[in-house]
């Protein structure tokens, strides 16, 4: 099941996507799917006549793993850590599919990251490998904006990971998807630049969220970023980044400076 957030220029809804490819279409349902079964309210819209929003804004926190693809730590100049890298990103920078990257002033070197993310489902605490998926709602795309210079100067990823808009999400949620193995791509202003597969995770899925769930409780809509294959870049006003993940979707972003 593809799960959407939308407007189609008044309240935001949520939504079940079906159809295929070009021709989707949306069924509302009632309230959030993330807290109550899905019920149809009758109305349908074309996808071309809604403007996505990010499929989820979570409550609480973004857990965000540094590093876990090996090609990645190396063109970042090291080893990829032994245990996964944790930041914390603020639900602040959360955006959704084709709204604005803004680059402020205090940052001159941004890059795109493409990653799977993971979104969870319930209430949560030291969640066992084998118990993850009792745990995971379902999967969408992030793109891990990264502003370079902060990283390298703070110290710490605060800034660099969690400026305003630095975390587009979307285009929705899919509830059931085997991430093992999925191509993930990313193209800047349409050129190829990361072409990985979820399997060169160094830590999987159900490592990564029972790792995060030893040190955080997990609420609900909690969003975990798995880390970035290789093929970082950085990017210029005007540019285009998009992340296409099989069996999601495809999540595009401008980034802009004002
Ligand atoms: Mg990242």
């Amino acid at each position: 099941m593809r799960i959407a957030r939308y407007t189609t220029g008044e309240d935001l809804a949520y939504g079940i996507v079906e159809g295929g490819p070009g021709e989707e279409f949306i069924l509302e349902v009632v309230g959030d799917p993330l807290y109550q079964t899905p019920q149809p309210t009758g109305q349908r819209v074309a996808l071309a006549d809604v403007r996505l929003l990010a499929p989820v804004i979570p409550r609480s926190k973004i857990l965000g793993i540094g590093k876990n693809y090996a090609e990645h730590a190396k063109e970042m100049g090291g080893e990829a850590p032994k245990d996964p890298l944790v930041f914390l990103v603020p639900n602040t920078a959360v955006v959704g599919p084709d709204d604005p990257v803004v680059m402020p002033e205090i940052t001159q070197e941004v890059s795109y990251e493409g990653e799977l993310a993971v979104v969870i489902g319930r209430f949560c605490k030291d969640v066992p490998r084998e118990r993850v998926d009792e745990v995971v709602y379902g999967y969408t795309i992030a793109n891990d904006a990264t502003a370079r210079d902060l990283q390298r100067g703070d110290g710490q990823w605060a800034r660099a990971k969690g400026l305003d808009t630095f975390c587009p999400l979307g285009p929705w949620i899919v509830t059931d998807l085997d991430t093992s193995d999925l191509s993930i791509v990313t193209r800047h202003n349409g050129k190829v630049v990361q072409d990985g597969t979820t399997a060169d995770m160094i830590h999987d899925v159900a490592a990564l969220v029972a790792h995060c769930s030893q040190a955080f409780t997990l609420l609900p809509g909690d969003v975990i970023l798995t880390g970035t294959p290789a093929g970082v870049g950085l990017v210029e006003s005007g540019d285009r980044v998009e992340i296409e993940i099989e069996g999601i979707g495809t999540l595009g972003n401008h980034f802009v400076r004002r």
